[in-house]
């Protein structure tokens, strides 16, 4: 079956090349999305493993970095399964990590205005967390629960990618509130007193939406525990 398939890869390979996001070199059949050289060159952030950051990344880029690329394709050019591949990733990291990233009780996306989703066809924040909580419930054996609609977006605000730094703060001010699924949360807080909830972006910059997401939850108090995680992490360099 395996081989069936290598054929089969092979095939449409020559049919329909495919090519590295990052590179642009042709890729080879076992690879996907990036070639061996890429993956192995990914300029990880290794946040997990230190304490006292505030949001856990996967990888740094900035305007030069080719790397930038990944980011944009999970973003703009409609590359879900990529997005949610780089989720797996940062979930097998965070739970390798333990420590401040154990025991995981809810994954939460930032949302995008609907108009938005609708546009784009999925939310690739939403693609990160649920490949987020496959990952992290693989290596660690327990699997956080998905609510892609613990936030909604009050207003559609202007897009972050192309705000200005000073700008961005008051851009997502209050841009967020509680959606449908807080629902679980008030359930959970009630049967276990408190809740860990990872909110999820696909790219943090200056972390305003990260935070202005976090001060929707403000109203359960000390029972609900926030942690912020992002597939790539903006370097001002
Ligand atoms: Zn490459």
């Amino acid at each position: 079956m395996h081989g069936k398939r290598n054929v089969l890869t092979d095939l449409l390979d020559c049919v329909l090349p495919r090519y590295c996001v990052v590179c642009g070199k042709r890729l080879l059949a076992p690879e996907r999305d990036l070639c061996l050289g890429c993956l192995a060159d990914i300029p990880y952030t290794y946040m997990w493993t230190e304490r006292g950051q505030w949001v856990f990344s996967l990888f740094y880029y900035n305007d030069v970095s080719p790397y930038k690329r990944l980011a944009l394709s999970v973003k703009y050019m409609g590359n879900s399964s990529l997005g949610v591949r780089l989720g797996r990733l940062l979930g097998s990291y965070a739970a390798l990590a333990g420590n401040g990233l154990g025991g995981i009780d809810i994954v939460a996306p930032v949302p995008l205005h609907w108009t938005r989703k609708w546009k784009r066809g999925y939310n690739q924040s939403e693609m990160i967390a649920e490949g987020f909580v496959s990952g992290y419930g693989s290596v660690c054996g327990k699997y956080p629960l998905l609510l892609p609609s613990l936030f909604k977006r009050r207003r559609r605000t202007a897009s972050q990618t192309y705000v200005n730094v000073a700008d961005k703060v008051s851009n997502v001010r209050n841009a967020f509130v509680l959606g449908g699924d807080s629902a679980v949360v008030d359930a959970l807080v009630k049967e276990n007193g408190r809740v860990r909830i990872l909110i999820v972006d696909d790219t943090c910059t200056t972390g305003a939406t990260l935070l202005s997401c976090s001060s929707a939850l403000k109203t359960y108090g000390i029972s609900v525990e926030v942690l912020f995680a992002s597939v790539a992490k903006v370097r001002e360099d």
